[in-house]
């Protein structure tokens, strides 16, 4: 890579260590805004990895994700340069919710447009400033609202290389995902720059277990790249999901679970109940899938046809074993 490396007008030389604001549209006040980038140079020349978290607004296990990482003595070991960003959608993350203030979802307007919506904005200055700099990406997600997944890695097998940098994160399951049209993963799988997007927990909280899993993940994925000297070897080979489907509420009413995340189900098999509360009827939910529990709904509360719970299904799935601690908050 470029010995001398800039960001948001700012040179920053080997061995420097800055943080960078991106300059957004302000709030309606006037209040200036900015995506906050953590630039980290090694004196030694190797790989540029960015690791971005939130660019949805209330996924924040990945924002304390970044900051564990950014505290992390090895990186003072560092060859090659690491941009952290912790909060990618700004405006979202103040207000604790998914979206931006004109209602879109900013990882579906990539790669965006100087003249295009507030998202648009965003998302282009995001790509030019950071995506376009980097040779690797690994961007941090949780489920959406009233939901929880599984730890793993989501990344499209379409590059051969792909799957071996999924694999050096260690996360014990990846699902082969297809490119989202308009997502940070696509448009910068277009521009060359080969991204890892990582799932797990829920939003709103701030998983223990979760953020060490993707801390641990980043580094192991560094160490890959030999942008870090290795720290411990990555364990069993991962169960690789080619596809991952949900069961939907067969009725509306309250939803028990009778399974949790990581767990395997067999097609036929009970996997809740959902009851009537009005006249104490209850009605049991099987399974149309064989696979690994990676997705689950928070929220007891369901309509009729709400996705309820993601299954994947890989074919070494009788080799997973699952040791994953739930609801351990910080
Ligand atoms: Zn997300």
């Amino acid at each position: 890579m470029v010995h001398e490396f800039e960001l948001g007008g700012e040179v920053i030389l080997p061995g420097q260590r800055k943080l960078i604001r991106l300059s957004m549209p302000s709030l309606f006040d006037c209040t200036e805004l900015g995506i906050p980038v953590h630039v980290i140079r090694g004196k030694k020349t190797g790989p540029t990895l960015f690791v971005c978290a939130a660019i949805h607004g209330d996924e924040i296990n990945g924002v304390a994700a970044c900051r564990k990482l950014l505290r992390k003595k090895i990186l003072a070991k560092l060859k090659g340069t690491l941009l952290v960003i912790p909060i990618v959608n700004v405006f979202g993350f103040n207000s604790a919710v998914r979206y931006l203030p004109d209602r879109k979802d900013l990882n579906r307007v990539f790669p965006g447009s100087l003249k295009g919506s507030l998202a648009s904005r965003m998302a282009h200055i995001f790509m030019n400033e950071v995506v376009k700099k980097c040779d690797y990406g690994i961007d941090l997600h949780t489920g959406a609202i009233h939901r929880s997944n599984y730890p793993h890695i989501r990344v499209s097998f379409q590059r051969p290389l792909m799957k071996k940098l999924a694999a050096s994160f260690g996360a014990k399951v990846i699902l082969d995902s297809k490119l989202r049209d308009g997502s940070l993963r696509q448009a910068a799988y277009e521009a060359g720059t080969p991204v890892l997007l990582f799932e797990g927990g829920q939003a709103l909280r701030f998983e223990k277990k979760v953020i060490d899993v993707a801390v641990t993940g980043i580094l192991n994925v560094m160490s890959h790249l030999k942008m870090l000297p290795t720290v411990e070897k990555v364990g069993s080979t991962p169960v690789v999901a080619k596809s991952s489907g949900w069961i939907r509420a067969t009725r509306s009413g309250v939803f028990m679970p009778s399974k949790k995340l990581g767990d395997i189900v067999h097609k036929g098999e009970i996997i809740g109940k959902i009851s009537d509360l009005l006249n104490d009827k209850s009605y049991l939910v099987k399974s149309k899938y064989e696979g690994l529990v990676l997705g689950i709904s928070n929220l007891p509360l369901v309509n009729e046809g709400d996705a309820i719970l993601n299954i994947a299904s890989a074919k070494n799935i009788k080799e997973f074993a699952d040791d994953f601690v739930y609801n351990d908050y910080l």
